[in-house]
């Protein structure tokens, strides 16, 4: 990628493709400029969810020339939902997987660069930052970690044989399978509920369970499931064993109250029970709250300078895509504003090593 016109990075080129290094030197191979130094004042951004690409937008139209390494779900969480009604600007709701395509066209738009790798560890000990995705090096001044949260298992070794096999978390991947089935789903938050409407689309009956009484989820998505007469609610209920082989018959439950034991025949589970924060690469250097979440000290700082935190990772407040974006945003100006008053490391000191 020589031509400048082509690239969105302006005089900077990567390529993976004919051009790519080979195999084993690609453990050491950064992005490189036209003039063969690396770029010393890129950001790079771990994670394309909202606030991945917000940020991205922003350090785009910075001319900050952000690196994504968008991550094992690209477009992070909502591109597992369904609809995505309280998005602002979205008066008729909008699919999620169709939300987090815009929100990456209009990165790509401004320059991003977006790869869809996974980064699985980090060398945060000096600059310029280092990550690992794949085998291969990428560099930044700075770092904007948003690489958001995962859903969450029961963790019943029955519920794992059975993924796949009638076993999801994911409605919106799964849910045509189950046309004209009966089937479930487990949790008390607005993600169950939101799963469970929408498989109604599909299953002839949903039946909802949830471990206790009082439901955890907004009051409107409550109402709304109530309402409806495909889904039967079962309060006070936790999944002992998902039943059946090769594929799903049934559930055994257990009453939390009683502890009395019924069956269930479904032929579908579908497990909406939170989510867990995507910290694994970055322990040891970056500090987690009491929660396990990422912390931040002042604003989006991390308690790296240079390191900047944002969206669910580091939120479990909030978790909503729009305060994600918004964290996105937060970060990137954060790390212009830090970038401005911190030289741009050396080339020299770049290649070394
Ligand atoms: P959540 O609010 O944390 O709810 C998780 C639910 O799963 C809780 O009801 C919890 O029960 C239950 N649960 C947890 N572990 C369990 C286990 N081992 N066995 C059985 N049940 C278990 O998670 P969420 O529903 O995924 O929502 C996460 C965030 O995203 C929330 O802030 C939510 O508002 C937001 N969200 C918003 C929308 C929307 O606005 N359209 C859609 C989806 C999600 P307990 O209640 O007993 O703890």
């Amino acid at each position: 990628m020589t031509d400048t016109n082509l690239n969105p990075f302006g005089g900077f080129a990567i390529d993976f493709g004919a051009g790519s290094p080979p195999a084993d030197d690609r453990a050491t191979a950064v992005p490189v400029a036209d003039d063969g130094e690396p770029d010393a004042s890129q950001i790079l951004i771990l994670g394309s969810g909202p606030a991945g690409l917000t940020a991205a937008i922003y350090a785009a139209r910075a001319n900050l020339a952000p690196i994504v390494l968008g991550g094992h779900q690209p477009g992070g969480q909502l591109t597992i939902t369904s609809e995505v009604e309280n998005y602002p600007g979205f008066p008729d709701g909008i699919e999620g997987p169709d939300l987090m395509a815009r929100f990456r066209a209009q990165a790509e738009h401004f320059g991003a660069r977006v790869i869809d790798v996974e980064v699985d560890r980090v060398d945060f000990s000096s600059r310029p930052f280092r990550a690992w995705a794949e085998g291969v090096e990428y560099r930044g001044d700075a770092v904007i970690v948003a690489t958001g949260a995962s859903a969450l298992w029961l963790g019943l070794e029955s519920e794992e044989r059975l993924r796949g096999h009638g076993v999801s978390a994911c409605a919106t991947c799964d849910g045509f399978f189950f046309r004209g089935k009966e089937i479930a789903v487990v949790g008390g938050g607005d993600t169950a509920m939101e799963e469970a409407l929408y498989l109604t689309r599909f299953a002839t009956k949903v039946h909802l369970l949830h471990r206790r009484a009082e439901f955890r989820a907004s009051r409107i998505m409550e109402a709304r499931t109530e309402r409806n007469p495909q889904i039967e609610i079962h309060r006070n209920v936790a999944i002992e064993e998902v039943l059946g082989d090769p594929s799903i018959t049934g559930l055994r439950l257990r009453d939390t109250k009683t502890d009395e034991r019924s069956e269930l025949p479904v032929e579908g589970l579908f497990v909406a029970i939170g989510y867990r924060p995507n910290t694994g690469p970055f322990e040891g250097w970056l500090e987690k709250d009491e929660a396990g979440y990422l912390a931040v000290h002042s604003e989006t700082h991390s308690r790296i300078e240079g390191v900047f935190v944002a969206g669910d990772v580091h939120d479990h407040r909030y978790r909503q895509a729009v305060t994600a974006a918004g964290d996105g945003c937060r970060a990137a100006i954060d790390a212009e504003r830090w970038l401005q008053e911190h030289a741009p490391v050396e080339a020299a000191a770049a290649t070394a090593g």
